[in-house]
């Protein structure tokens, strides 16, 4: 097997390494594709974003990049009216419950959401949805930081990064679908809980939800 692949995106021909998923390919050569859930060391993507559709060249439907193969000859766009559609509702969907509050949150200038809006030209306040209530009492239980749920996105790098990274597993999601929420498993306060405080969730957080404390504004 050869150990790359040529493959066109954007009608820029790039040399990738086989088996790479596309979306990373992109990223290394300076393409932007908008992403939040994907994990680079993570073999198979959840693609629950919803945020990282490309169309292929052969293929009916946009796809996710997140867990398309590199394959010989591929072409791909990363712009299009129809994946323009699908991530501007992917985007909206995801900032319904969302506090947007961008002058008081610890993110401000170093936030996923904020450079998506940015790239994509969408805005980040948006009313096409309906919030959905729900309780967001911020855990500050922790010595350095804290988890603020409003703020929360629901990508899943903080779990990774808590299982995978730091081995430990002290948190996770409960329930399904929109009432989704990350929690301790035994709904205790973070620092009541197994959380060894090591902060890789914080590091992973690529918006305000795990924060630092000291960096807190507001
Ligand atoms: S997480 Fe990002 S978009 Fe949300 S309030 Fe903070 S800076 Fe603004
Ligand atoms: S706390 Fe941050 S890393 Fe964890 S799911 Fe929410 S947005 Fe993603």
């Amino acid at each position: 097997m050869n150990d790359y692949v040529n493959i066109t995106i954007d009608d820029r021909k790039i040399k990738a390494r086989a088996g790479e998923k596309l979306l990373w390919v992109a990223l290394d050569n300076d393409i932007y594709i908008p992403h939040l859930c994907a994990v680079r060391e993570k073999e198979r993507s959840n693609a629950s974003c919803r945020l990282c559709f490309v169309e292929i060249e052969g293929m009916a439907r946009p796809v996710t990049s997140c867990t398309q193969v590199v394959r010989e000859e591929m072409v791909v766009r990363t712009r299009s009216t129809r994946i323009d559609r699908l991530v501007k509702t992917a985007f909206e969907l995801l900032l319904s419950d969302h506090n947007l509050s961008c002058r008081e949150c610890p993110a401000n200038g170093n936030c996923e959401l904020q450079k998506i809006a940015k790239e994509r030209g969408l805005k980040l306040r948006q009313k096409r949805f309906k919030a959905i209530e729900r309780d967001h009492t911020v855990d500050d239980s922790p010595d350095e930081f804290a988890f603020d749920p409003s703020r929360c996105v629901l990508c899943g790098r903080c779990i990774w990064a808590d299982r995978e990274e730091a081995g430990v597993g002290a948190i996770g999601f409960a329930n399904r679908g929109i009432n989704s929420v990350i929690t301790t498993f035994e709904g205790v306060s973070l620092a009541e809980s197994i959380c060894t405080q090591c902060k890789l969730c914080v590091e992973a957080c690529p918006v305000g939800a795990f924060y630092y404390k000291k960096d807190k504004k507001a």
